[in-house]
């Protein structure tokens, strides 16, 4: 294998959407070739913390998306139909149910009445940079250098093929590169003068002051 292994992050670890997103690991999706890829991410996370030795703090609680309205409905049935397809448990609740799975909901919110749901059982939570610390820490156990504060800024390249990557803090010669930035893909793929037919927008999460747990399901 690749022994000569340089990770390059232009800010810390896991400083980028990986520190960001609402750490919702599910499969209940509506195409079945994304529905297949989750549920492999999400038995591949069942047993992450034991591989890596490092508690992730992986917790099965379920998730419940609501439904306001007969269109919502529709498209949750498809979601169920095609998971169920597919093999992964999903499951149309009623109103009823959606109260015994989570008491605390008012369902009969002034002009946004919740009709129905979709319940999948599977979905997860984990602590996300504690995914990133995990992997970070086995791979420089590895021999791979991490080098945080530094950003690729441009890239060498010699015929098809990149040979150098320009940091702020310096050159890397390089036999392969492997972007893995996320939103940034297209501008660094500019670099060498791949146009990506991909156009990042920013996704936003809003987050309340620490309250004391009141949900055990995702809603
Ligand atoms: C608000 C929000 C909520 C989300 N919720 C969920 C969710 O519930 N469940 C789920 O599965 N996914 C969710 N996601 C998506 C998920 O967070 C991302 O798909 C995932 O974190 C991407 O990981 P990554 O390692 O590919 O990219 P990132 O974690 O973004 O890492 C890319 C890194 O590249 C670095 N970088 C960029 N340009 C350069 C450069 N020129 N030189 C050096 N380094 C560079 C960045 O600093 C960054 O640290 C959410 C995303 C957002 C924004």
């Amino acid at each position: 294998g690749i022994k000569n292994i340089a990770i390059l992050e232009k800010g810390y670890l896991g400083g980028g959407n990986t520190a960001r997103n609402t750490t919702v690991i599910r499969s209940n999706y509506t195409d079945q070739r994304s529905i297949r890829f989750y549920a492999r991410s999400l038995r591949l996370y069942e047993a992450l913390s034991n591989e890596l030795d490092y508690n992730m703090m992986y917790s099965r609680r379920g998730q419940l998306t609501l439904s306001h309205s007969d269109g919502v409905s529709r498209s949750l049935r498809l979601r169920a139909d095609a998971g169920n397809f597919c093999g992964e448990a999903n499951e149309i609740v009623d109103r009823k149910q959606i109260k015994d799975l989570v008491p605390s909901l008012n369902l009969d919110i002034k002009g946004m009445p919740i009709l129905g749901g979709l319940w999948h059982p599977n979905a997860a939570i984990a602590r996300h940079d504690a995914v990133v610390w995990g992997y970070a820490i086995r791979a420089c156990e590895r021999g791979v250098e991490l080098h945080q504060r530094t950003e690729v800024v441009g890239m060498d390249v010699v015929g098809d093929k990149v040979t150098r990557v320009r940091t702020n803090r310096g050159n890397v010669s390089a036999g392969i590169v492997v972007q893995c930035v996320a939103g940034y893909s297209s501008v660094v793929a500019k670099m060498v003068g791949l146009k990506l037919p991909i156009r990042s927008y920013p996704l936003q999460a809003m987050v309340t002051h620490p309250i004391k747990p009141f949900l055990d399901p995702m809603v």
